[in-house]
């Protein structure tokens, strides 16, 4: 890869960092409140070096076998891996194994293999439950009406630590749309710590497209992908 390339991911970096900032002034949010998950799904081992070295320390990766590649041949750097994607019972041993977050857990089974699997020398995987805040529009996610049963369920499980919830709303332009979608997740959030006796700490929402309206409405893990890395491939 050419330099050009290189200067483009910490330029693009730096870019979104100041979104970042800028929206929590704007909102009202404590300066540095919000983490950025840099998604590197599609992008290469190569790419994901580069944003290293301009100091990106957690990296999201959809896909099991794509991102144990990336893992081995980055063993060298000090990363935080986080599984971003839809999860088949078959992949939960290899992500308990390899990442130390998970956003994307929606069923009880998913999460009961995961804690089976995961390694008593690692601390326990960190979690939060995806839900579906748009109704029929995105078929991934835990229901509203769902979320608390899984959640207290989920609790008990011995290897995980459930930090909160994620989503992954419709896709629209319309900043308003777009707040009330991350409003919902907050709100379901603050019900589950009120009545449930929880204490989830975690907001994973927001990408390329919509972490402003995310960050207004109390996202504390904004996940990019696009913005950081260019288009996908
Ligand atoms: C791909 C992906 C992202 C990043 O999306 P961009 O629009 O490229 O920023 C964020 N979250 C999840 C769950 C994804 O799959």
């Amino acid at each position: 890869m050419s330099d050009s390339t290189q200067i483009d991911i910490a330029q693009r970096l730096t870019l979104v960092r100041e979104r970042i900032n800028a929206a929590e002034n704007n909102h009202q949010r404590t300066p540095g409140a919000v983490d950025l998950l840099a998604v590197s799904k599609t992008h290469s081992s190569a790419a994901i070096r580069r944003a290293a070295a301009a100091e990106q320390k957690c990296f999201g990766e959809s896909y099991l076998q794509e991102a144990q590649d990336k893992i081995n041949a980055l063993q060298d750097l000090d990363l935080e891996w986080h599984f971003i994607g839809p999860i088949q019972t078959n992949k939960a041993k290899g992500i308990a194994l390899d990442f130390a977050w998970v956003h994307s857990v929606d069923r009880l089974k998913i999460a009961q293999k995961l804690s089976e699997q995961r390694p008593e020398h690692l601390a326990p995987l960190q979690m939060c439950l995806q839900v579906n805040v748009s109704g029929e529009d995105s078929k991934s996610g835990v229901t509203l009406a769902e979320l608390a049963e899984l959640a207290q369920a989920v609790v008990q499980l011995p290897r995980l630590n459930l930090r909160g919830l994620m989503t992954i709303p419709a896709r629209t332009d319309d900043l308003s749309v777009q707040r009330h979608a991350f409003a919902s997740l907050r709100l379901a959030l603050e019900a589950l710590n009120a009545k449930h006796d929880l204490q989830l700490d975690t907001l994973s929402m927001g990408m390329s497209s919509d972490m402003e309206a995310a960050i207004a409405e109390g996202a504390t893990i904004v996940r990019i992908g696009t913005d950081i890395f260019g288009p996908r491939k």
